[in-house]
């Protein structure tokens, strides 16, 4: 089956893509370009979910009944096909998290504890505000420095600039692993060798490239890897926090409440063993069955189809685009994903994608949850493409085509 054939095979499993939307003239079938912000969801995850929820609906963990019982095991085989999905060593090392910003609260809060005034944390001066505010409430709370690896013109990370930035007193090391405006994608590997060499950890935010290329927490050496199941088929309100052991094991917990204890006094408590330490309160469990279908239907389909697919898609929308006039890009890495940042020469981005939208077109439009990063470009917002496994070259000729127009009128 070629890749053509493929796509239009896996586009019948959504049922979102064969919307008609009302536009100028006739309604148009909906062109999804909004897959940083959030994926659709193919029917399997949709079916699963509703299968749990009319068949073996119960709390995990805590009954000795046949639906606790086979809730628990869908909870946890949901965590071993995440763990699988990683290629992490240990199912403990799989913490359900409200999404990637909440893993990367839970670890900026947790090990930030452990610091001392003067500490610092080195980011970069692309990450999105997950991966910078988090960092900013645990050093005001606790004294800590902040320091930021710049991006040169092309937005690609400026390695060379490390062994500056370097002191004995850095302590974790975050970064995003792809940009969600710049599209670049960080050579991950290299910086964990470098912060390991100097015995430090690295905390990667993983919501733009989990989803798109495969992920082997072992083979990149990474300390946490955060992302999102909403951003990869699944539903909304469950991400992953990955973790190796030993490091989850040092951390104090993030959360209090039930399930993360094995026993509580009135003076105090004793956590639980991981991963139920990081995981207090009823989960998200109908979130969990969806996004082990969801990973399903990603291995059947292929992460590597997925990114082969979506670096044609690039490139063609990166060619394609150039027709428009007074049309800007954000972002020329080599390694890039499926993001493409543009602007258009005297039209806000909101003006844009609005008229984007009479023509069936969703693009996202803003500063896309990184304000620093577009104060450096010298932009306020941009409006922003962004690619999945279902996109197709029609669809980015459609975007192309209303671009062309919207030049003309706006
Ligand atoms: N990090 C990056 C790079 C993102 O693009 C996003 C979402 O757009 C997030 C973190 C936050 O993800 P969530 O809102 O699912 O927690």
């Amino acid at each position: 089956m070629d890749d053509l054939e493929k796509v239009h095979r896996l586009r019948q499993d959504f049922p979102i893509l064969n919307r008609e939307l009302a536009g100028v003239g006739t309604p148009r079938r909906l062109v999804y370009l909004d897959n940083a912000a959030t994926t659709q969801k193919p029917r399997s995850v949709l079916d699963a979910i509703t299968a749990y929820y009319e068949t073996s609906n119960a709390n995990v963990h805590r009954a000795i009944h046949t639906l606790g019982e086979e809730a628990t095991r869908l909870y946890e085989l949901a965590r071993e096909k995440t763990r699988a999905f990683l290629n992490a060593e240990f199912s403990e090392e799989i913490i359900f998290t409200r999404g990637t910003t909440e893993s990367i609260n839970l670890v900026a809060s947790s090990f930030c504890s452990l610091l001392n005034p003067g500490d610092e944390i080195l980011l970069t001066e692309m990450e999105h505000h997950s991966n910078l505010v988090p960092w900013q409430m645990a050093a005001q709370r606790h004294g800590l420095v902040l320091k930021f690896i710049p991006f040169d013109p092309d937005g690609v990370l400026e390695f060379g600039k490390l062994p500056q930035l370097w002191t004995s007193r850095v302590r974790l090391l975050a970064l995003t692993h792809t940009s969600n405006v710049l599209g670049t994608v960080n050579p991950v590997a290299d910086f964990v060798r470098f912060a390991h060499e100097r015995g430090v950890p690295v905390l990667v935010d993983g919501a733009q490239a989990a989803p798109h290329r495969p992920v082997d927490v072992q083979a990149l050496d990474v300390d946490f890897y955060a992302f999102s199941s909403h951003k990869m088929l699944g539903p909304t309100g469950l991400g992953v926090l990955y973790g190796k052991k030993d490091w989850l094991e040092k951390l104090p917990p993030f959360a209090g409440g039930g399930e993360m204890i094995r026993s509580v006094t009135l003076e105090g408590f004793e956590p639980n063993v991981l991963p139920y330490k990081f995981e207090a309160g009823t989960p998200n469990i109908e979130g969990a069955v969806g996004f082990a279908a969801a990973l399903d239907y990603l291995g059947t389909v292929g992460l590597d189809w997925i990114h082969g697919w979506e670096q044609k898609l690039t490139s063609y929308a990166l060619e394609q685009i150039k027709r428009v006039p007074g049309l800007t890009v954000y972002g020329k890495a080599p390694d890039r994903a499926g993001v493409v940042a543009f602007s258009l020469e005297g039209v806000h981005a909101h003006d844009l994608s609005a008229y984007l939208d009479q023509s069936g077109v969703a693009v996202r439009a803003g500063h896309h949850c990184a304000h620093p990063l577009a104060r450096k470009l010298g932009v306020i917002s941009t409006a922003r493409a962004s690619f999945y496994l279902y996109n197709t070259f029609e669809e980015i000729d459609r975007w192309i085509q209303a671009l062309e127009a919207g030049a003309k009128i706006l």
